[in-house]
């Protein structure tokens, strides 16, 4: 964790299960879509697989203790996603985290 960010990722996982939508493909590498377990790829390749709005490969509880199953190998869009940044607190405002 970088102490300087205003918030935890690992004790949040907000963005993970703001919505199904959220973390598709764009523009990784092949190999390192190869390399994801099938049973964390949607049905229509398209992206992570979700249940409901959440991530399949989100483990824990959001906004006590979270972690990425795949965090090597995650899609650019969670990359690209850093705390304190607007889709950041979109999804936890939505989840009544404090911002
Ligand atoms: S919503 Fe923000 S703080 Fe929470 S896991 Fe995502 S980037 Fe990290
Ligand atoms: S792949 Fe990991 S970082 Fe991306 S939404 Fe799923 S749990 Fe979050």
């Amino acid at each position: 964790m970088n102490r300087s960010l205003p918030f935890d990722c690992q004790t949040c996982g907000a963005c993970c299960a703001h919505s199904a939508d959220w973390p598709r493909f764009s523009t990784e590498p092949e190999e390192r879509l190869d390399a994801l377990p099938p049973a964390f790829v949607s049905s229509d390749l398209s992206g992570m697989r979700c249940e409901d709005d959440r991530c399949s490969a989100l483990s824990g509880v959001v906004g006590e203790r979270t972690s990425c199953l795949v965090y090597a190998l995650r899609p650019d869009v969670c990359r690209a996603c850093m705390p304190g940044d607007p889709e950041c607190i979109t999804a936890r405002r939505a989840r009544g985290l404090p911002i």
